[in-house]
């Protein structure tokens, strides 16, 4: 990345730091995906079951696999043979001692929207899991909440397609949302979570001065 980029990038995220600990969030800035890795592992005891929301940024930085290691108790979405099974590990992951996931964005303001199709990661970011990490590249960042739903309705398709759900949005001739009310609809659920206050730093976000997922 261009140099001038990556200090514009870090000189937002600090100011965003700033605003998030306001918020009693816990708060860090890495200094590239590989550090986002590091910092993410050392915040999770070996032992501990860990949860993970649907990311396309825990690929890319790796943490996924390292998540699969035998340190951890890994509730594994990802390899069941129905989709009864997959909503048990859903469920489980409200028990899990740490819940990593991506965010589809984060405001200068110091909040987190997102939008779900079953709700699993919105509401385990909410309540549930004891510690609460937060992947997210400075692509993420918005001015407010607004933006924030914008934004994760701009990349919905994109998401659609990935998971491969049948939306109109995410067929072969078109990206964009039509607000459909199909089955596979995959905008069912928002959540915006405003403060860490009753809970401080259940939730900790990470911010990486790089472009990362969707
Ligand atoms: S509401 Fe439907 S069409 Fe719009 S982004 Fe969501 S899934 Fe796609």
């Amino acid at each position: 990345m261009d140099a001038v980029q990556k200090w514009a990038n870090e000189r937002r995220i600090a100011d965003l730091i700033k605003v998030l600990e306001e918020r009693q969030f816990g708060a860090v800035m890495a200094k590239d995906k590989d550090d986002a890795r590091k910092i993410v592992m050392d915040m999770i005891p070996e032992g501990s079951t860990i949860a993970v929301g649907g990311s396309v940024t825990l690929n890319e930085t790796g943490i996924l696999d390292e998540i699969r290691s035998d340190k951890y108790k890994f509730i594994d979405r990802y390899n069941t043979p129905n989709f009864e099974a997959m909503l048990e590990k859903y469920r489980e992951g409200y028990h899990a001692d740490v819940f990593v996931s991506s965010t589809n964005a984060v405001t200068m303001g110091g909040q987190l929207v997102n939008i779900d199709c079953t709700g699993n990661r919105t509401s385990q970011i909410v309540f549930g899991p004891k510690k609460v990490i937060i992947v997210a590249g400075v692509n993420k960042i918005v001015e407010n909440v607004e933006e924030g739903i914008k934004r994760a309705k701009s990349i919905a398709p994109m998401n659609a397609r990935r998971i491969t759900h049948k939306t109109p949005c995410a067929a072969d001739d078109n990206i964009k949302c039509n607000d459909c009310r199909c089955d596979a609809r995959i905008c069912n659920v928002t959540s915006i979570v405003d403060g860490c206050h009753y809970f401080p730093k259940r939730i900790t976000i990470v911010m990486v001065p790089e472009v990362l997922g969707y």
